[in-house]
């Protein structure tokens, strides 16, 4: 529900916020030029919205309306009947590190988040390898505050069979990890009952492409409020990469990194790439919600020789931030039991970073200029 209140009417707004808390809902205020400000209902605001006689009784309550379109939580305008549209702020998600530095993914700023790391933990020794060369990238180009750790402990693997992870102990590793550098990271969680579980340690948590419509898993996230990285179905289609994300929303929680990861192609062994990165989609998703979206090079790659490219591809398309699979060293990759061929070497990321960097101070701009005479930014 969406409310337009007087400004400066600060008891009718603390009534509006004591009566979503009750709901389950939070307010998302939208600070008008003129002389109302809206205040959008976050959450499953059904409840909340059958009190409307309520709120519009309460003092410089103007208008309260209901969204009409879909994916109304996390929707860049939402609009209603008789030409109403809220148009809203784009979301900063902030994970916070251990050095006390927040990684801001979005808004607009412009500054890409650079997620790196194995795909998953095997050894200690290995995670601290690598986690460490992440931290002195960071500090080299002196963007520490926009670099974090990666690793999944519980992996979704094709074969029953395959290695699937260390599981607690891998998360352990990451926690040690996150110790030693003060990085931040982000790890995938498959099955709801585990949520709390590995969310009591992880940063930020990653549902996967295979899981992106588990709903249940969707809501636990939400209900349980940390940053979240959803990875894009690899059948779906944008609408439904919203709507999976809307489940998240949908429990109030709105720190919500969307990442695009590739769909599924007619490659067959031997092909030239893994998944078929749909760039278009970052854009789409970039103009239609008010997500941070970021791009994954090496699920996209699968192959280490061609994840820079396809990084800088994204950039084209004015990503926030990437994810990306790391190894310490060359001769680490025959000891990586899931997505070796796709781990890009340290060295070869830090000369990577270097390239990003470079795209957004020199080139991003002039994009942003052109969509903006475009009218399209
Ligand atoms: C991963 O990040 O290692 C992973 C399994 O990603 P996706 O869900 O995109 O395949
Ligand atoms: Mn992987």
């Amino acid at each position: 529900m969406i409310i337009e209140l007087e400004r400066g009417r600060q008891a009718t707004l603390d009534q509006i916020r004591d009566l979503a808390v009750r709901f389950g809902n939070r307010v998302e205020l939208s600070e008008g030029t003129g002389v109302y400000d809206t205040v959008h209902i976050i959450g499953d605001s059904r409840e909340f919205a059958s009190r409307e006689s309520y709120i519009l009784g309460l003092p410089g309550v103007r208008a309260a309306w209901q969204p009409t379109g879909g994916y109304k939580n996390i929707a860049r305008v939402v609009r209603g009947n008789e030409g109403k549209a809220l148009h809203r702020e784009r979301r900063v998600v902030e994970v916070k590190g251990l050095d006390g530095k927040a990684r801001r993914f979005g808004g607009g700023n412009g500054k890409h988040i650079f997620v790196c790391g194995p795909d998953s933990p095997q050894t200690l020794e290995q995670t601290l390898a690598t986690a460490r060369m992440a931290r002195e990238v960071g500090e080299k180009f002196g963007i520490l505050d926009r670099v974090m750790l990666r690793g999944g402990a519980f992996k979704p693997r094709t074969r029953p069979t395959d290695w699937r992870g260390l599981g607690m102990k891998g998360i352990a590793i990451m926690d040690a990890a996150r110790e030693e550098t003060g990085l931040p990271y982000v790890t995938e969680v498959m099955d709801h009952n585990l949520v709390e579980q590995i969310g009591a340690h992880a940063d930020m948590l990653q549902i996967g492409t295979r899981n992106a419509q588990n709903f249940d898993l969707l809501e636990s996230v939400g209900r349980f409020g940390k940053p979240v990285i959803l990875k894009r179905g690899f059948g779906n289609e944008a609408e439904e990469w919203f709507y999976s994300a809307e489940y998240i929303a949908n429990q109030g929680n709105l720190d919500i990194v969307l990442c695009e990861r590739g769909m599924k192609t007619l490659y067959t062994k031997g092909g030239y790439c893994r998944n078929q990165p749909d760039l278009n989609a970052c854009t789409h998703a970039r103009k239609q919600t008010i997500l941070p979206i970021i791009f994954d090079p090496s699920h996209v790659a699968g192959d280490h020789r061609i994840v820079a490219e396809n990084l800088m591809a994204a950039c084209g398309h004015l990503v926030d931030g990437s994810i990306t699979e790391t190894v310490h060293t060359e001769a680490w990759r025959r000891e990586q039991l899931c997505d070796a061929g796709q781990a890009l070497v340290m060295d070869q990321y830090s000369i990577l970073v270097e390239a990003v960097l470079e795209y957004e101070n020199h080139v991003a701009p002039k994009m942003k200029s052109i969509l903006r005479m475009l009218g399209t930014d």
